[in-house]
């Protein structure tokens, strides 16, 4: 099929390559022309594993394009999918400019019948609202269909999660922009979920809310075993051999980040309030998250006393592994809150560094984690690396100027950091004095 995806971000540009590689025409589009004009040159603006290779494959094959262009996007696909951000306004809601001026430049540059659809993630109704957009705004009478097709991949396995669906939800109101969707997903071959436009956009933000509200469970139960000396660890195991529980997202920490779950959290608190609902569960599952952020500095500061002048180093930047992205990252506030207090911060993180320079001024970025070790009162693991469970701690040790390590992914065993000679304090788990084992 011709397709072309609107928005060429971590979802547009993966559904696209991915959509290349199954075998059809894809044009990418997007507004920003630096980042367009580095991928005509098969360079990515962003790190995703495996991505590179696969564009490229695809540019190579003639399956691929980049366009600035939205009229050439839309006159040459039968298929248009918007995957333009939908990022938080002060509110809470979703901020839906990007939406609706992809749907008035789509509505403008109408040839013939085409199916518009949604893959960002949007406040159920929206489908409607695109819908009258372009009926309002086309030059003549055109025929056209509006579906919902909301995306479940997740940065860092972006590429396996897209070829590798758990499901596909399509939410349409015609037969032939069901048969068109199908069709395009079965290669797949995974279950395909047809519902109506206004159920497939909520599942998204259903299911992301339950995810979050998972992690701010465990982390809950974190806080709980703190105070008993009982592991969490220990805990979730014992829960998730349950498959009605099951061991996704069942890791306490320091909370939830990324450009999706605060946000898409928020939204449908927001989407429930303005059709009378107050989904408080959801408000308590954030709350949760946040205080997780708080406790997490108040271990530091119970460790380290006073804040001024002392080196902290940070390992990990990324709200997540694999991935350089680092919207609302839990590192960004810790390390806000850290820089507040006076102390000296050294960070190190293996495909964010670029990004948090553009964030934050005043921290020191290093090139690995002894660097960060150096001189350093204390070491915070923030983001869980894999890098990071391999390192030579006998190395690492001998760098710094306390052996203290306060690790907010649980990422190292309590009892062989005790026999490294560390500090290790984590999330919900004894340090090995306490007992507990
Ligand atoms: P992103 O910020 O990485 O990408 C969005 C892209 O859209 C940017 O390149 C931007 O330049 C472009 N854009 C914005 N307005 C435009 C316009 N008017 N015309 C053309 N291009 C425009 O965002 P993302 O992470 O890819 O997320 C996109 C959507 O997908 C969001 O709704 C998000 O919630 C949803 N989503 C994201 C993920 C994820 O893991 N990132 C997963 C599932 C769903």
């Amino acid at each position: 099929m011709n397709i072309s995806i609107i928005g060429s971000g971590y979802v547009g540009l993966v559904s696209g390559t991915c959509f290349a590689e199954l075998g059809n025409k894809v044009i990418c589009a997007d507004n920003d022309a630096k980042k367009i004009a580095l991928l005509k040159n098969g360079r990515v603006p962003i790190f995703e594993p495996g991505l590179e290779e696969l564009i490229k494959n695809n540019l190579k094959k003639g399956r691929l394009k980049f366009s600035t262009n939205i009229k050439e996007a839309v006159i040459n696909s039968e298929v248009i999918f918007i995957a333009v951000g939908t990022p938080p306004l002060d509110s809470g809601e979703a901020d839906l400019t990007g939406i609706e001026h992809v749907a008035r430049s789509i509505a403008q540059n109408l040839t013939g019948y085409r199916l518009i659809v949604e893959k960002s993630t949007v406040p159920v109704e929206t489908g409607e609202r695109v819908k009258h957009t372009i009926a309002t705004y086309v030059k003549r009478k055109i025929k056209f269909d509006v579906a919902s097709n909301p995306e479940f991949l997740r940065e860092g396995t972006a590429i396996n999660d897209f070829m590798h669906p758990d499901r596909i939800v399509i939410g349409v109101e015609s037969k032939k922009a069901r048969d068109i969707l199908t069709s395009l997903y079965q290669p797949l071959n995974a279950p395909i979920v047809v519902t109506n436009i206004k159920s497939a956009e909520l599942i998204k933000h259903a299911s992301n809310a339950f995810l979050a509200t998972k992690i701010s469970f465990i982390n809950a139960v974190s806080r709980v075993c703190d105070k008993v000396g009982a592991n969490v660890e220990e805990v979730a195991k014992g829960m998730c051999l349950d498959k009605r529980i099951g061991r996704a997202f069942l890791d306490a920490g320091i909370g939830y980040g990324g450009s999706c779950f605060p946000k898409d959290l928020d939204a449908f608190v927001t989407i429930s309030e303005n059709v009378g609902y107050d989904f408080d569960l959801l408000k308590a599952a954030r709350r949760v998250n946040e205080e997780q952020k708080s406790f997490y500095l108040k271990k530091i500061k119970d460790a380290l006393w006073v804040l001024k002048d002392k080196n902290i180093g940070i390992l990990g930047l990324s709200f997540k592994p694999n991935t350089d992205d680092i919207r609302s990252a839990p590192s960004l506030d810790i390390i806000k809150s850290l820089l507040q207090d006076g102390a000296k911060v050294r960070a190190y993180d293996p495909q964010a560094m670029l990004k948090i320079k553009n964030e934050i001024n005043g921290i020191t970025l290093c090139k690995d984690p002894y660097e960060v070790a150096r001189h350093a009162d204390c070491l915070l693991v923030v983001t869980e690396w894999d890098e990071f469970k391999e390192l030579d701690f006998k190395r690492l040790k001998k760098q710094m100027r306390c052996a203290l390590i306060i690790d907010g992914r649980n990422i190292y065993d309590p009892e062989e950091m005790s026999k490294f000679g560390f500090k290790y304090i984590s999330i919900g788990r004894p340090s090995r004095k306490d007992g507990g084992k």
